[in-house]
């Protein structure tokens, strides 16, 4: 399977920064053929810079579960699509805990995404504290069940497992945990998605230039998605490299 190396720019860039960080992207990208041959690469940056992004993939990093209508603030799936996206992040720890969402929110934005033509990357991952008590896996398969709908699919559907106390941190789950939780994680998609097997499966943690080719190495990961390394062209691009270069 091709990784995915998948950047969550969360809220951070201005206009300037982002067209400079993009044109920085797309030219090494464009540059290096074996690369886009092993790689496909994506940005997420904020909703408002997303009709700036060409030469990538894009994405948004939340969208509504309504079509239209009276929510005032929300963007809708069609929106980001209409704007060039083709992802959407969803679930996203940061996401769960300061906006309250639910598995069972998530699970209605997906569909949403879903009717819209959009890939959701569906998030999931324990906190430090349920990891210390032996429950990820508990807390992980309650996630996937509940955030997951029915019109999944293989092509629509991308799962990111990253566990909460590794994100932004420089914490880094070990490549064993990693591996378990990713096994673990594709059996439980069996069953939830037709063709399971195909569906990738992202780590995101603290995911950079330094730990990818280990991360990236480990079965069942099929690609990153990266926070605070994907602000950086040069980082990101050498996470891509990592990817295949083991
Ligand atoms: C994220 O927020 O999805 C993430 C993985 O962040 P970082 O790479 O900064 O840990």
């Amino acid at each position: 399977m091709k990784k995915l190396i998948a950047g969550n720019w969360k809220m951070n860039t201005d206009l300037s920064q982002g067209s400079e960080l993009i044109s920085s992207i797309t030219d090494k990208i464009q540059a290096n053929k074996e690369l886009q041959d092993n790689c496909d690469f994506l940005v997420c940056p904020p909703f408002v810079y997303l009709s700036s992004i060409k030469g990538v993939a894009s994405g948004a990093q939340d969208c509504s579960s309504h079509k239209s209508g009276a929510y005032t603030g929300e963007i809708s799936a069609s929106m980001i699509k209409d704007c060039g996206g083709s992802y959407v992040i969803l679930g996203h720890s940061e996401r769960r805990s300061y906006h309250g969402e639910s598995s069972a929110v998530v699970s209605d934005k997906a569909k949403a995404a879903h009717e819209a033509g959009l890939i959701a990357i569906i998030c999931v991952g324990e906190s430090e504290n349920q990891r210390d008590q032996g429950q990820e896996q508990t807390v992980v398969g309650g996630q996937l069940l509940g955030s997951i709908p029915d019109t999944a699919t293989a092509q629509n559907t991308v799962i990111a497992y990253e566990p909460v106390w590794a994100i932004g941190t420089g914490k880094t789950a070990s490549p064993k945990d990693v591996a378990d939780m990713h096994s673990f994680i594709r059996s439980k998609l069996n069953g939830l998605i037709e063709g399971s097997e195909k569906v990738r499966i992202l780590y995101g943690g603290s995911m950079k230039p330094e730990n990818a080719g280990e991360l990236l190495a480990i079965p069942n990961v099929d690609g990153g998605l990266i926070g605070g390394a994907s602000l950086n062209a040069d980082a990101f691009i050498e996470i891509g490299l990592a990817a295949w270069a083991n």
